[in-house]
């Protein structure tokens, strides 16, 4: 495959593959370049309550490579992390997904919408994190309120104290944080317990696994518990049908992300798809 890719032999893009140095160095200049040429775009995937309504969005980030078509973010994200191109990254997710913000909070039908934007744990960890995101906010006139950080259980590991003076310095601003992918880390709940997190999203893999046997229905009834001794919002991640929303909803779960609600789509398909219709 890579062979047929042409020039700019695109072997990064190989997970499986050890990178090289120079491979890494190749990434890193496609990547630079995707962002100055526009091929980057975030695609919005609709958060819905009880009632099905829209009430939030995922923003993903999607690469449109000239050769290879639309990469998806499991394909250079893991490697971008490794280096100092997550920060460029993660800075124009930001960028961008505040100034979409600003465009819902000029129209009534999307308004009230709340934005979640992925972390990378290395972005988090950069010493002006929080200097970076009030900036960014200042500069596109977002609404904090409106703007949620999703984060995973692994960059909670290290650097606890530092890790919750940054969430609090954000918070006090108005912004939320949601912890990614719930279920899949090593968080203890002592530590869980001292995170000013507002949200938890069960794990796609315990809800695809909720009509087997087994312990996923067990370990989404934990998690809903647990989440109202923390005072903490919940939803579910990967809801593909019907029948998982309904089992999802008689355990206490009432919000919900998944292709069952809509695939990530661009922001005119977003807005034609999920709110036009609604507010006709
Ligand atoms: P995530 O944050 O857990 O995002 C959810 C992923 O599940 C997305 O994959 C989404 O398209 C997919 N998904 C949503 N509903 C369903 C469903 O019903 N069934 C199935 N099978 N999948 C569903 P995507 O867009 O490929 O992103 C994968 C991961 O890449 C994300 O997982 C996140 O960890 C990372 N990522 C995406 N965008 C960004 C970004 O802007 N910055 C950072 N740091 N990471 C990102
Ligand atoms: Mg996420
Ligand atoms: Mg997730
Ligand atoms: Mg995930």
């Amino acid at each position: 495959q890579a062979k047929s890719a042409g020039r700019n032999a695109v072997c990064f893009f190989d997970q499986g593959m050890q990178q090289t140095v120079d491979e890494r160095a190749q990434l890193e200049s496609s990547l630079r370049e995707a962002i100055a040429r526009n091929q980057l775009e975030l695609h919005y995937q609709v958060q819905v309550n009880h009632a099905g309504m829209p009430v939030g969005a995922e923003a993903l980030l999607r690469w449109h490579h000239p050769e290879r078509g639309s990469i998806p973010p499991v394909q250079f994200i893991p490697l971008a992390e490794k280096g100092e191109l997550i920060i460029l990254l993660g800075n124009w997710v930001l960028e961008t997904a505040c100034r979409q913000l600003k465009e819902w909070s000029r129209h009534p039908a999307s308004a009230e919408l709340t934005l979640a934007v992925n972390i990378s744990p290395r972005q988090f960890h950069q010493a002006d994190f929080v200097q970076q995101v009030v900036e960014t906010i200042a500069r596109t006139g977002a609404n904090p309120a409106r703007l949620k950080l999703e984060i995973t259980e692994s960059m909670l590991l290290d650097h606890a104290s530092i890790t919750i003076s940054k969430m609090e310095a954000l918070k006090s601003r108005g912004i939320g944080f949601a912890l990614d992918d719930f279920g899949t880390g090593y968080s203890s709940l002592a530590y869980l317990k001292r995170l000013p997190l507002d949200q938890l999203k069960i794990d796609r893999g315990f809800v695809c696994g909720l009509q087997q046997a087994g312990h996923d229905a067990a370990i989404v009834r934990t998690i809903l518990a647990l989440a109202e001794t923390l005072d903490m919002a919940v939803i579910a991640e990967g809801v593909e049908t019907i029948e998982q929303q309904e089992l999802l909803a008689s355990m206490g779960c009432h919000n919900y992300q998944g292709y069952f609600f809509g695939r990530p789509l661009p922001p005119e398909k977003f807005v034609q798809h999920h709110l036009l219709a609604e507010f006709a």
